[in-house]
């Protein structure tokens, strides 16, 4: 049964937006020694926009940002929603017709448009190695000032390059340097690129991050890092986030998540702020001074 001072804490982490979903959690919180994070809608607002499109000379610019609004209004991913809403203000997409559309998980999307075959996505995904070097001393360029790279290729060419910018929460920074002052070591884990990645970490405070994670590696890195740190908690908010927050030894979900991350996490942060998680550890932790 639930202890007095359990439930004290429990019904204390409630009023403050955090949702305990049960007594082992306040106690498994008050254990860890890591902390991992996602970087998207965790770290940062979840909200990216176009900052940047650069298309290759060989291309008419507005068909390509026309062609790519179009197939990413099929997608619900953050960054297929921004590039929509940057293709819907400057150009018409009713006459572009977009047929056999997939999304390949954590990598992007495909479809046909005018009988060509696109691949919209990550520069490993699309193949970097095909795009000239003017495209990549871009790419690099836009990925070092923490924008992601999106690359759109035509029939094996690239053929233009999207930056988008996320914004990291105004809380993120304050709470990464509280978790610091608890002995509480942050990894950010994020499917994009190393470049990016350097960046956000950088302005989040983060000393460790690991880019280029696929959804099936975020799990694979959460058990490393249990077998390091022993206890530790994973913090995400997508549903690619899930078997990860599963893995963790405490499971943490931004309250305006995805329903499979709510429902998979232990602990749920009823605001998008990252500050009650550190609060409530420091309450776990004192709790548990009490119970002993
Ligand atoms: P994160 O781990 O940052 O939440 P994802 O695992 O969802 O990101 O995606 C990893 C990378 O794959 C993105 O940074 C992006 O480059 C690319 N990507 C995924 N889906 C799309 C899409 N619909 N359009 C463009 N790029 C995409
Ligand atoms: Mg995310």
């Amino acid at each position: 049964s639930i202890s007095p001072a359990t439930l004290s804490a429990i019904s204390n982490a409630a009023r403050k937006g955090v949702l305990f979903k049960g007594g082992i959690h306040v106690e498994n919180l008050s254990h860890i020694k890591a902390i991992a994070l996602d970087k998207t809608g965790t770290l940062t607002k979840g909200k990216p926009e176009v900052t940047d499109v650069h298309v290759h000379s060989s291309m008419d610019e507005t068909y390509v940002i026309a062609v790519v609004g179009a197939i990413e209004s099929e997608s619900t991913h953050p960054l297929a929603q921004a590039n929509t809403t940057f293709s819907n203000k400057k150009e018409k997409l009713s006459s572009i017709e977009v047929y056999n559309m997939k999304n390949v998980s954590g990598n992007g999307v495909t479809a046909i448009v005018d009988d060509k075959k696109w691949e919209i996505g990550k520069p490993d995904f699309v193949g970097k190695q095909q795009s000239s070097e003017f495209l990549n001393g871009i790419a690099s360029e836009l990925a070092e000032q923490g924008k992601t790279v999106v690359f759109a290729k035509v029939e094996g060419e690239i053929v233009a390059v999207f930056a988008l910018k996320d914004t990291v929460r105004k809380t993120t920074k304050k709470a990464i340097r509280k978790l610091k002052e608890l002995g509480i070591h942050p990894v950010m884990l994020t499917g994009d690129h190393e470049l990016t990645a350097k960046a956000v970490a950088q302005e989040a405070g983060i000393d460790q991050y690991i880019a280029d994670c696929l959804p099936q590696e975020k799990v694979e890195h959460v058990k490393e890092l249990r077998k390091k740190y022993g206890n530790i908690a994973m913090v995400g908010d997508g549903i690619n986030d899930a078997p990860a927050l599963a893995s963790a030894n405490v499971g943490v979900a931004m309250g305006e998540g995805t329903d499979v991350a709510l429902e998979t996490a232990d602990i749920v942060l009823m605001k998008n702020d990252l500050a009650r998680i550190t609060n409530s550890i420091s309450l776990s932790s004192r709790m548990n001074r009490i119970v002993k």
